[in-house]
């Protein structure tokens, strides 16, 4: 079971500031920085760019339908890769807070949310005084967004949330399909999903960094795949599934609330998810 995403659960902080995280950003390939503080009832989870001064909310109304990460913006100041953090904050259930970050990016860590869930569990978790439980965020429809390549997300109204998603790479000589089903009632993200890490092909490597992209990526923080299989041990044996899962949920949590929705997820990316959470939220039709 995974309780922090439930609707009906109590209203959340962390008990005291964590420890700063340190490490390279994935893309950015500069030194990275971040430390998640506890903030009042009510505030939301907030970005903090000391440097840039500026202060701005982790929603879907502010982050942009990129490829290959997540980039939450707030005027001049953006911060990349944001994904991973945030699902384990929305799976820890942390609804309130301040995620203080430095570089631009979020500290790449081991690829997965498995150090950000032991960071905010080293702080503690705390229930906000006096808050009304946290409402669930049911879509009033079924939400359907495709992209290219057969593409496609769909959310349909459910009592709690649940994630189907499917990866399908049919010309690939050795991936081909993988699928993962999640139910927040009975799974248990801490122990499934938070330790599935990011993963990239070798090959498209010197494309990727051509263009900026991937200048941090090494083995320590993604799981590469080489012409012929795996280019290190796996962690699971659907874990390329189980991370497209864990951004799916860091992805969705933009939309503000614990969903009450069942999400099939086919081949799905983060521009993809940054759009379903914004028809979830009604900024989109
Ligand atoms: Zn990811």
């Amino acid at each position: 079971m995974t309780p922090g995403l439930l609707a009906g659960r109590p209203r959340r902080t962390l008990a005291s500031p964590t420890a700063i995280l340190e490490g390279v950003g994935l893309h950015s390939g500069a030194d990275a920085s971040v430390r998640v503080l506890p903030t009042p009832p009510g505030a939301g989870r907030l970005f903090r760019d000391p440097e840039a001064g500026q202060e701005f909310p982790a929603v879907a109304s502010n982050a942009e339908e990129s490829a290959r990460c997540t980039i939450v913006r707030g005027g001049p100041a953006a911060v990349q890769t944001v994904e991973h953090l945030l699902s384990a904050l929305a799976a820890l259930g942390v609804d309130d807070c301040v995620i203080e970050t430095r570089g631009g990016e979020l500290p790449a860590a081991d690829g997965s949310a498995a150090p950000f869930v032991a960071l905010l569990q080293a702080a503690g978790l705390r229930d906000q005084p006096d808050t009304a439980p946290v409402e669930g965020l049911t879509p009033a429809r079924a939400c359907l967004v495709a992209g290219e390549g057969g593409a496609v997300l769909i959310a349909l109204p459910a009592p709690h949330f649940q994630a189907t998603v499917v990866l399908d790479y049919p010309d690939h000589p050795w991936i081909g399909t993988q699928a993962v089903a999640f139910d927040a009632a009975v799974d248990d993200y801490v122990r499934d999903v938070a330790p599935a890490r990011t993963f990239g092909f070798a090959r498209e490597l010197d494309w990727l960094r051509a263009r900026g992209l991937a200048l941090g990526a090494s083995h320590d923080n993604a799981l590469a795949l080489g012409e012929d299989g795996y280019l290190g041990a796996r962690r699971f044996p659907d874990e390329l599934a189980r991370h497209k899962l864990l951004d799916l949920i860091g992805d969705l949590s933009l939309a503000g609330a614990p969903l009450r929705a069942h999400v099939i997820a086919v081949k799905p990316s983060h521009a993809l998810n940054v759009r379903l959470a914004r028809m979830l939220t009604g900024e989109l039709p």
